[in-house]
Formats: structure tokens, C-alpha cells, sequence
């Protein structure tokens, strides 16, 4: 880099830094610098960051799930860039093919008889338009959901959602949700009554800071609904397209849900896009009225071009099994480090490349963080539980790429020991 290069990069860093303290969050400008975040991205591919001082950063964040191909996979690219030259946006009132493509694909990979697709913009959209189809189906007012679940901000998705920070500053929220315990079949049991039109969970709790649940607790759950008539809302937005090891969590516990949400992974790390899934028998219920439910951005050409695109790539390169695969290797040297470490990690779980460490203390998480990032690594907490790590890569990462990031959390978890010791 020229000097000249690198005054230009310098001012950039700190007008986009003004900016975001001026125009964006000054708190949010403040987050990212504590977590040593000081710089500014300018491009990405596959597994590395680049920013305009010239840093390069391994991502194991993934973007909180995004980028599960990989930062700006050619593929995606390619064939957002054909319909971009093509036919960027719908005229809405013609039968626009990469919208019904990409339906049936996802009513091809998905398990059990899930065949109807309403494509939107996000996660959050997502959980809206699956709350909306479960009680208009049922004609039944109420929702069970999991204590410190994650499903988005929006109201509906937020109401759903169990942590209490996100949620009292905007109370009153939508009615009629009662949160149970995770993983507990008894209280699920006595929780789900004739007034509840659905259950909804994600397979596994990602922003509760990666929590599994017993192998028998989705199908009991499952179980439970069928028996009274209640429905069961899968929440997959960052749990799908292969980030535990199989296309979808669901299928780890041989678990259909009556309707699955995805989003994140589906646009390939390149569109944004979700959508929810159902049956074809709960699905009539959008007949009479198909406009009951709709988005003026959402189906768009671009993002669903995206997404049949990463399908096929996840498909192809087969990366729900590499998840598989290199998800053990991970867990397996996490866990040595938590075991010469358990004075600060108190845990390490997962599945696939969804992986928390949980440390003692939110402060020893943060600082963790930090030190990861002077070593040229993306990471960060999971939201609704800030001492949890959350390591959660694009699926093409390799065995020397984990071995790297493995050995710069050895190096800041015993800078961050040291420093609590001073
Ligand atoms: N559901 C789950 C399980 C999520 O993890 C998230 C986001 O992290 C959402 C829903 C909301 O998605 P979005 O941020 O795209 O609205």
C-alpha cells in the first residue's frame, strides 16, 4: 500500500466511523470499537474480509449465518448478475419463473409434504407471515414459544421471542404468547391447549447461545401438537441450508414441522431473502384471498435468482455433510481448549458449524472477542446471551482454517486470563 493509499484508507476509516457515531448509532459505533472492530470492509470472498487498510479477517461469524457458501460465491454472483441484466424486478402481475422455480425446489428439498412457499425479504417477515398462516388456519388466538428464543424484531417475531431486554421497551406486544422452558416436554405438554394455533421453536436456540435440546424433545413436541390440533412452527432461518449438518435441523430428529421459516443462508451471502414453507392443506386457507398476505420486494427475481443458486451449490458441494464433517473436528479441539481452560469456558456445544463457547462471564467473552480480533478473526456473542462465543463459519471452511482459529482462542482466552489476573 502507497503512502498515498494509506491516507486515503485512513480517511475513509474515520469518516465512516463519524458517520456511524453521527448518522447510524453512536452506540452501535462504540460496540464495534470495544470489540476491535476499528476498520472499515471493502470487499470479501469466500472465507476472508478484506478491509481498506489493508487487514484480512478469517469470518467465523458467517455474517450470523448468511454466508454459508462462502463470502460472494461465483455462482450466486453469476446468476445474480444474468437476471440483473435481464429482469432485476417483477412487473407483480405476471407469472415471474425464477420465483416458481425457486418454490419448487424448496418444495423438493424440504422433508415431509411441505410444498407452498410465500418468499419475503427476511427472517423476521418470515416468522410474521408463519404466525399469521397458523392462526388463520386453526382460528385459534395463541402461541407457545421457548424462553430466551431468538425469532427477530419485528412485533409478531419479538413477541415470539424470550428475552426480556429486547422486548419490555416496546410492551404492549402482540397477545397470547406463553414462553415455556427449552427441551422441557412436561411443561410443553401442559402449555398447548384448544386455543393454541401453534407452537413455535428453532431446532436448536441459536441467539440463547447455541442450545440443544434432548433427541426426544421436537418429537414429543411434534406429538403434542398433532394431539391437539395445534400446529408446529420450525423456525430454520439460521438453522437451514446445512449449517447443523443436514440441509435442514429438523431432519436430525425425523421431525416435520407444519410450517419451516427460513431466510439468511437461502440468498446465498448475497440477496436478501426468507421465506416460510407449508402443507398444502393448511396452505388452502391463502386460496380465497391470495393478497390476504403480501410483499412488494418480497419473491423479487434478484434474491430468488440467489437462492436457486445456493441450493444448488449446497446441494452439489454437498455442504451440509462438510458441515457435518468438519463441525466434530471443531467441537473436538474446542472442547481441549475448554479443558485446560475451566477456570473462564465453562462449556462448549453445537452441532455442525453451529458452535458456542460459553465463558464465565459476558466481560470474558467480550475481551475473547477482541483478542480474536487483533488476530485476524471474526466473532462474535450470541444475543440473548453475551457470554456465549458463537462460531459459526461459512461451511467451506477447511481443517487448517479451524486449526488457525483454534489457535488464536487459545492465545486470547490466556491474554484475556492475564489480564483479569493484573
Ligand atoms: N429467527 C432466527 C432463528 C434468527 O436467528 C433470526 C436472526 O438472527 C431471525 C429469526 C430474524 O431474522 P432477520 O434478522 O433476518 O429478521
Amino acid at each position: 500500500m502507497t503512502a498515498t493509499d494509506s491516507t486515503q484508507a485512513a480517511d475513509l476509516i474515520e469518516q465512516t466511523i463519524d458517520s456511524y457515531r453521527r448518522h447510524v448509532n453512536a452506540g452501535l459505533a462504540s460496540l464495534l470499537k470495544f470489540m476491535g472492530f476499528d476498520t472499515v470492509e471493502t470487499e470479501a470472498r469466500g472465507m476472508t474480509v478484506r478491509t481498506a487498510d489493508g487487514r484480512e479477517y478469517l469470518d467465523c461469524l458467517g455474517g450470523y449465518g448468511v454466508y454459508a457458501l462462502g463470502h460472494a460465491h461465483p455462482r450466486v454472483v453469476a446468476a445474480v448478475h444474468e437476471q440483473l441484466d435481464r429482469l432485476p424486478m417483477s412487473a407483480k402481475t405476471l407469472f415471474d419463473p425464477v420465483q416458481a422455480q425457486l418454490a419448487s425446489r424448496l418444495a423438493e428439498l424440504t422433508p415431509g409434504d411441505l410444498a407452498y412457499s410465500f418468499i419475503c425479504n427476511s427472517g423476521a417477515e418470515a416468522i410474521e407471515g408463519a404466525l399469521k398462516l397458523a392462526r388463520l388456519y386453526t382460528g385459534r388466538p395463541n402461541f407457545v414459544a421457548a424462553q430466551n428464543a431468538f425469532h427477530g424484531k419485528t412485533m409478531g417475531a419479538l413477541s415470539a421471542s424470550g428475552r426480556e431486554v429486547f422486548k419490555r421497551p416496546f410492551e404492549p406486544l402482540v397477545p397470547g404468547f406463553t414462553h415455556v422452558p427449552f427441551g422441557a416436554g412436561e411443561t410443553m405438554e401442559r402449555a398447548v391447549d384448544d386455543q393454541t394455533a401453534a407452537v413455535i421453536l428453532e431446532p436448536i436456540q441459536g441467539e440463547a447461545g447455541i442450545i440443544l435440546s434432548p433427541d426426544d424433545y421436537l418429537p414429543r413436541v411434534r406429538e403434542i401438537c398433532s394431539q391437539r390440533g395445534a400446529l408446529l412452527i420450525l423456525d430454520e432461518v439460521q438453522t437451514g441450508c446445512g449449517r447443523t449438518g443436514r440441509m435442514f435441523c429438523c431432519e436430525h430428529y425425523g421431525v416435520v414441522p407444519d410450517i419451516m421459516t427460513l431466510a439468511k443462508a437461502l440468498g446465498g451471502g448475497v440477496m436478501p431473502i426468507g421465506a416460510f414453507i407449508s402443507t398444502p392443506e393448511i396452505w388452502k386457507v391463502m386460496e380465497p384471498n391470495p393478497l390476504l398476505h403480501s410483499s412488494t420486494f418480497g419473491g423479487n427475481p434478484l434474491a430468488c435468482a440467489a437462492a436457486v443458486a445456493a441450493l444448488d451449490v449446497i446441494v452439489e458441494e454437498e455442504l451440509p455433510a462438510r458441515a457435518a464433517e468438519t463441525g466434530d473436528y471443531f467441537i473436538g479441539r474446542l472442547h481441549e481448549i475448554a479443558a485446560q481452560r475451566s477456570d473462564l469456558v465453562t462449556e462448549v456445544r453445537g452441532r455442525g458449524l453451529l458452535i458456542g463457547m460459553e465463558f464465565s462471564e459476558d466481560d470474558v467473552a467480550g475481551l475473547v472477542i477482541a483478542g480474536l480480533a487483533q488476530r485476524g478473526i471474526i466473532a462474535a456473542y450470541t444475543l440473548n446471551n453475551p457470554r456465549v462465543i458463537r462460531l459459526e463459519p461459512p461451511l467451506i471452511i477447511t481443517r487448517e482454517q479451524v486449526d488457525r482459529v483454534v489457535a488464536a482462542l487459545d492465545e486470547s482466552i490466556a491474554q484475556t486470563a492475564a489480564l483479569l489476573a493484573e
